[in-house]
């Protein structure tokens, strides 16, 4: 048994329901072109696991038969799914929002060069992590050379108007800490990457999002390995605020995994905890019925205290004021 088990089975996380559905966030797959050390999917480039043409289709008629307002696409590198940019298209053509968490060195890639204008011509919303502003820092977490192609995507980006006033081009960063530690305060954060990356690089983009690293898979194991795990866990425990609870992303949300299965979020997507309102053989998108999930009970486990620590923690960063 690792030393990660025994925490995540004392469940004393509060009990929470959903409210009305608004977004679908689907994991396309867990390939990716980095290997990230925080990454909760595990990702990298040598992943099998991607999203079929079959199942991308189900996650459309569920969109139909749905009041989901935005579909938030994530992986691995979402882009690295073939059918990624149908998938955008028809959602744009049906009037949804697009969210693509984009982790920028894809940019960079070979035979993605045209992935920035494709972006910006259907008006999708870019979230992309950089976990510092700080070249040692980012490449340490991320990779080497990840900071200068990181750079160098969001100067494309940039160029094609992301994250420049009044041109519609939502570009949004996520911050989340280098190690066990609680994100500083977001709006100081983001005041502190504007103020760098202008100056530095002339980079400018919308928001700042902190998130606080999820005390699961790769992260966790780490943690677990230098003795650090149980810590964590107690902080996280003891910045924990009610006030939170209201606004935590799976109220709102749900997470398909790239097989087309059903959870109350990612991080549960990741540690396969099936959605509360369905069987605990799982659910799949296509037998997904939206009156199914109004009001019903959302799994929770000792992991979701990293959602209502401190400033609170999600997809869209912290949940309420410091
Ligand atoms: S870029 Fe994102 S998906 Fe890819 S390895 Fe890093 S954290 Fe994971
Ligand atoms: S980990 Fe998932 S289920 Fe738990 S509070 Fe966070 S978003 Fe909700």
């Amino acid at each position: 048994m690792s030393a990660i088990e025994p925490i995540l089975k004392r469940n004393d996380f509060p009990a929470i329901r959903r409210a009305p559905l608004r977004t679908l966030q689907v994991n396309l797959g867990y390939i990716c072109n980095q290997t990230c050390f925080h990454c909760h999917v595990n990702a990298g480039p040598n992943r099998k696991e991607i999203m079929n043409r079959e199942t991308v289709d189900e996650l459309l008629r569920f969109i139909d038969r749905s009041p989901v307002e935005t579909l938030d696409l994530t992986g691995g590198a979402p882009e690295m799914n073939p059918h990624f940019r149908y998938l955008v298209q028809v959602a744009r053509e049906r009037g949804i929002t697009v969210m693509d968490r984009c982790n920028l060195t894809i940019l960079e890639q070979p035979g993605y060069e045209d992935l920035g204008n494709f972006l910006a011509d259907h008006q999708v919303q870019v979230v992309a992590s950089l976990p510092c502003y700080m070249e040692d820092n980012v490449n340490s977490q991320r990779g080497d050379g990840v900071f200068q192609a990181s750079i160098a995507g969001l100067r494309r980006l940039n160029a094609l108007g992301y994250g420049r006033e009044g041109s519609g081009l939502s570009l949004s960063l996520v911050y989340n800490p280098l190690g066990p530690t609680l994100p500083p305060s977001q709006q100081e954060l983001e005041l502190a990457y504007k103020e760098h990356l202008g100056r530095e690089f002339g980079v400018v983009f919308n928001d700042l999002f902190t998130i606080a690293n999820m005390p699961i898979n790769r992260f966790a194991k780490t943690l677990a390995k230098q003795g650090r795990h149980g810590a964590y866990m107690q902080l996280l425990r003891d910045a924990h605020r009610d006030e939170n609870l209201e606004a935590v992303m799976c109220r709102s949300l749900v997470s398909v995994d790239w097989r087309g299965y059903v959870y109350d979020c990612d991080f549960n997507q990741m540690l396969h905890m099936p959605l509360g309102a369905g069987p605990a053989s799982g659910t799949h998108i296509r037998d997904l019925q939206p009156a199914s999930l109004d009001g019903a009970a959302i799994s929770v486990a000792d992991h979701c205290f990293g959602c209502t620590a401190g400033q609170g923690s999600s997809c869209g960063g912290a949940l309420g004021g410091d």
